[in-house]
């Protein structure tokens, strides 16, 4: 398999050595060729850093990263084929659309006509035909997030970085776009390298996703095997916020003495008699497809997804908790 990009034990730590910043530490990574690839992690967990090394901007202070199977150390920012959609979009605000776009031909000195006709055909390709001649303040932010997305992809690179670049678009013009731009990869065969805190979002998009912890990466893998076999309680907390469970309360579920994760969805609620586990109803919480309702099992809160159109027991009542016992992930460590 070939590797669009690759990080071996890459760290980059910033300010003095006996106090650094591990902005990133230690990671190891491969991003195949095609892919779409997200990197998911609460915010200053290293993922704009990872971005930044990848495009040139930022140098590894330990490790080496591959793009296309070649050693970037020495290679500067413009000759690694990459391009980033940053997460303000850095659009020119006194230049038309048309230049936006055209700016990295005209850098790389290709003529006006050339300039001009490609910069038409990148507008097509993301919907903005004949906006040209507008001034980026005279579009919406989504128009905005797709100009910033042609002026990427104008200069043909092989991997495409996107930093959080729907974070500001409302929810229902995010999950437009979020089609589109998976459309649009899958049309380009471009890698993409997506990057966002919010875990819907990666979960939805990626072939595969690295999720991000204090600089490191605390797993790597496909979506539903993130999802559903979190390696750690961080994981298991920021992906799909899980119930994570102590080993006596493992074991209190059926489950070996060891850390686990059980997905709210994957709780009943029953009658209480005469169940193995029972608890006291401590809150409710209203979601619209559903309500999310916490159980108070000695002493530890559990939470149960009850799908619209089912009853909800009252606040204080006593109610019986079941699950399939397959649904109980036992996590390989703690951390
Ligand atoms: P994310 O994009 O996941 O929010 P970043 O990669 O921007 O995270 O930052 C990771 C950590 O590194 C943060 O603690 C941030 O403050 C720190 N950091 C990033 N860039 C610098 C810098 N140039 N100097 C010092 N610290 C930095
Ligand atoms: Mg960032």
């Amino acid at each position: 398999m070939s590797f669009a990009v690759e990080f071996q034990a890459v760290s980059r730590h910033f300010g003095p050595a006996n106090a650094p910043v591990k902005a990133v530490d230690g990671v190891d990574l491969t991003v195949p060729e095609g892919a779409f690839f997200a990197m998911l992690g609460p915010s200053g967990s290293g993922k704009t850093t990872c971005l930044r090394l990848i495009s040139g901007f930022e140098k590894p202070t330990a490790g080496s990263i591959r793009i296309f199977g070649q050693d970037v150390s020495d290679i500067p920012p413009n000759r690694r084929n990459v391009n980033t959609v940053f997460q303000d979009y850095a659009l020119f605000p006194h230049m038309t659309v048309r230049d936006n776009v055209a700016y990295g031909l005209m850098v790389k000195g290709v003529d006006r006509r050339l300039r001009a006709g490609k910069a038409e055909e990148m507008l097509a390709l993301v919907k903005l035909e004949g906006y040209g001649d507008r001034k980026p303040s005279q579009l919406s932010g989504g128009q905005r997030q797709r100009v910033a997305l042609a002026r990427a992809l104008v200069n043909e690179p092989r991997v495409l970085l996107l930093d959080e670049p729907l974070g500001a678009l409302d929810l229902k013009l995010r999950e437009a776009m979020q089609d589109e731009l998976k459309a649009l990869q899958a049309r380009l065969g471009i890698t993409f390298v997506f990057v966002t805190h919010d875990q819907g979002e990666a979960l939805s998009m990626a072939d595969s996703l690295a999720v991000f912890n204090n600089g490191k990466i605390a797993q790597i893998g496909t979506p539903a095997e993130v999802y559903a076999k979190p390696r750690t309680r961080f994981v298991a907390d920021f992906v799909g916020s899980s119930n994570v469970l102590a080993p006596e309360v493992t074991r209190a579920f059926g489950g070996p003495d060891r850390w686990s994760s059980l997905r709210p969805e994957a709780l009943r609620l029953t009658a209480p008699d005469g169940v193995a586990l029972s608890g006291t109803v401590t809150a409710h919480r209203y979601l619209g497809a559903g309500s999310r309702v916490s159980v108070a099992v000695n002493g530890t809160e559990v939470s149960a997804l009850v799908p619209a159109g089912h009853g909800l027991p009252a606040t204080g009542s006593t109610v019986g908790l079941a699950f399939d016992p397959a649904a109980l992930h036992v996590m390989e460590g703690e951390g």
